[in-house]
């Protein structure tokens, strides 16, 4: 079983993103969602939980969907102070993998410097972010890794809907000048996360939170009874 919390403030569209990671190709295989009713404000802990499979294995994957944090400080809108020092407590238990949501509000340049200035807020502070390099086990590892490192935080545009594109049914937003396809790489960075998530790195997750987090956390446990 993998646990997939989400979290940010809300309004950030956190709800919409878990709906469309259980809409897009690889789930629509899975059991079927129970989160069709459409979206309301997230006021509590929500948690679905879908069978998945993938290169034949089954696997239970539970995301909890959380009403939001750090919304009682409201001043700028991305990566205050509050956000880094719980990043960097939450890189410290669990893998954390940020992205960018609603990037269809972003234009390329905007985009770009957004990424750019997340990626050196991580640095400076320290805050780790999945996959580690320092977990990568070989050369393969690593030069994988390092073109998912080099994404991040991944752009992403979630959706509860289903648009007619050339005669297909895609998951997208549809606005006067066309429709934001979330599944289609050229138009934003989704179809990325989702693979990272569920298929390339499903079992090094898994791995990394069993044989890393876990027993880091059990280790400090054990030794803070002994004291
Ligand atoms: P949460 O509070 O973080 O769970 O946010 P919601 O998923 O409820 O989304 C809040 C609002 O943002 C809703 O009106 C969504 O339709 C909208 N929204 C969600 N994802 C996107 C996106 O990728 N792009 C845009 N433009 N709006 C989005
Ligand atoms: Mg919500």
């Amino acid at each position: 079983m993998l646990l997939f919390l989400s979290v940010g403030q809300s309004g950030l569209g956190k709800s919409t993103l878990v709906n469309t990671l259980f809409k897009s190709k690889v789930s629509r295989k899975s059991c079927s969602p129970s989160f069709e009713e459409g979206i309301s404000k997230t006021v509590n802990l929500q948690s679905v939980s879908h069978v998945i499979e993938e290169k034949g294995v089954k696997m239970k994957l539970t995301v909890i969907d959380t009403p939001g944090f750090g919304d009682q400080i409201n001043n700028l809108n991305c990566l205050r102070p509050l956000d880094l020092e719980f990043m960097k407590r939450l890189g410290k238990v669990v893998s954390v993998v940020p992205v960018i949501a609603k990037s269809d509000t972003l234009t390329l340049d905007e985009r770009q410097r957004f990424k750019e200035r997340i990626r050196q807020d991580l640095w400076t502070n320290g805050i780790k972010v999945y996959p580690q390099k320092e977990y990568d086990e070989d050369t393969e590892d690593r030069i994988l890794n390092d073109k998912i490192r080099e994404k991040i935080p991944f752009a992403v545009v979630g959706t509860d809907k289903e648009h007619q594109v050339n005669g297909k049914n895609v998951l997208g937003r549809k606005t006067k000048w066309g429709v934001i396809e979330v599944e289609n790489v050229a138009h934003c960075e989704f179809a990325n996360l989702r693979d990272l998530l569920i298929r390339s790195h499903l079992q090094d997750l898994k791995d990394v939170t069993h044989n890393i987090h876990y027993e880091t956390y059990r280790v400090r446990r054990l030794n803070e009874s002994n004291l």
